[in-house]
């Protein structure tokens, strides 16, 4: 089988993998896996205009691995391009992919309309592209054609997320896709999956160990309570799916523990108020403690001084509530979203604080505050940051150098070659350094539009 690495090839975002089996002397069954749209500035956006390198009619399934925007971004461009194959994920990503393609066919229609060009895919192909998805549960061996078998394992990334275990002619490819930092307060650690020819394995954090993993929340109570006493606004920019809900279930517990002072609490993402509620859908898929402790009628996700905002009035009413106060909004790079309004509006001011929780992409405004520029363009307007830029690892939804390299560790069978991808280049080749060094397994890092026989 030929494997074509069409994206998360030396790059975190944009993840397309295509798999050309083959089943007879003529047939050849073309899988891809995820197909996610490119994060960052002007470049990418630019490259998710082009064509796919490949002819998107001839593919016969999509495997999703889980709902983040780079792993399905470019689903219904897929679909809009001729593809009429099945989608194969699992039932929350199914919901969750409804919600974060309608929402980014919103910003992507807006965008184009802006620039007076035609958007990457318009409503009708996201629906259509929703009506070919198949959902599949944890756990179990499923056939796909004639020797071709698949099983989705648990990845703990987020709600939903797999690790996606595919056999075919006579060999087996693990698809890691993004791997959880366990301990979190609502998923299980990621599987562990003991054989594989192939890996690939993702590399956000190839290089990196994260800091302070035991102590993200004391660090979160001091964050706060500094902010308190300085009478700031906590800006905290996050993803609306999994950040958000893990970080209600933090500041759950704070607030309920009397740990901070009592002041009130922002969710102002309309994204995150939906996403929220296909959490509370599947406690099924939480870890035993949160899942035991929803069926004592505790809702995780509620508490005293917490305050959604759907509507945009309501969002604009924020400004004019007194400091202290925490907002937490999208996007989590601070690539666009409600948090723009309020960065434009607080990073000029001392007292206030920036909360970055999650990986920034090259190229994106929380990219550019957290590597230390003193002033930052919103809304083409230039913005002095004099406000305080904090950042808590420990909190990344991604594993770190050392629980990937724990998981590669769990494979017993003679791995043939592992691919490290979804990562920078840096990180990427510093994962394979240590799979070469400590495993003694043949590692590389694919390129992009690279393809091998395995
Ligand atoms: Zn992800």
């Amino acid at each position: 089988m030929k494997l074509h690495f069409y994206g998360g090839a030396g790059e975190v975002t944009g993840v397309k993998y295509l798999l050309e089996i083959k089943t007879g002397p003529r047939k050849i069954v073309r899988i891809l896996v995820d197909c996610g749209i490119l994060q960052g500035g002007k470049e990418e956006f630019e490259k998710n205009q082009n064509p796919f390198p490949f002819d998107a009619k001839k593919v016969d399934y999509l495997f999703i691995t889980h709902s983040h925007i780079d792993h399905v971004g470019l689903v219904p461009k897929l679909y809009k391009d001729g593809f009429r194959g099945k989608i194969l994920t699992t039932p929350p990503s199914r919901d969750l992919m409804e919600l974060v393609l309608n929402d980014s066919q919103q910003i992507i229609e807006k965008e184009a309309r802006g620039k007076n060009m035609e958007p990457l895919y318009r409503k009708e192909d996201v629906e259509g592209a929703l009506a070919l998805i198949r959902v599949k549960k944890y756990g179990k061996k499923h056939k796909l054609e004639d020797e071709i078998y698949y099983k989705f394992n648990d990845a703990g990334h987020m709600l939903g997320s797999a690790i996606i275990e595919l056999w075919a002619e006579g060999k087996k490819v693990v698809f890691s896709g993004d791997l959880g930092n366990a301990p979190t307060p609502l998923l299980n650690p990621p599987a562990k999956i003991t054989e594989a020819d192939y890996i690939l394995v993702e590399s956000t954090y190839g290089d990196k160990v994260h800091e302070n993993r035991d102590k993200r929340k004391e660090i979160l109570e001091n964050i706060i309570e500094e902010t308190y006493s300085n009478k700031g606004v906590l800006m905290i920019p996050a993803f609306a799916v999994e950040r958000t809900q893990e970080l209600l279930c933090e500041l759950n517990e704070l607030v309920k523990n009397n740990r901070i002072p009592q002041l009130p609490i922002f969710i102002d993402s309309p994204l995150a108020v939906r996403a929220t509620k296909i959490y509370k859908k599947y406690p099924e898929y939480f870890n035993k403690e949160a899942s035991k402790s929803i069926k004592e009628g505790h809702d995780l996700f509620k508490f005293s001084g917490l305050n959604y905002t759907e509507q945009v009035e309501d969002s604009k009413a924020i400004n004019r509530i007194m400091p202290p106060k925490i907002i937490i909004a999208g996007s989590g790079m601070s690539a666009g979203g409600r948090i723009l309004f309020h960065e434009k509006f607080y990073l000029p001011d001392p007292r206030s604080c920036l909360l970055i929780t999650n990986f920034q992409v090259r190229g994106t405004t929380g990219r550019k505050i957290l590597e230390g520029n003193k002033k930052i363009k919103i809304f083409d307007e230039e913005v002095p940051i004099q406000a305080k830029i904090a950042s808590i690892e420990g909190y990344s939804s991604h594993a770190d150098q050392k629980a990937l390299y724990k998981w590669l560790s769990n494979f017993s069978k003679p791995v043939k070659h592992i691919f490290a991808v979804q990562g920078e280049e840096k990180s990427a080749e510093a994962l394979v350094q240590l799979i070469k060094d400590h495993l003694g397994i043949s590692a590389s890092v694919p390129k992009s539009g690279e393809a091998v026989e395995l």
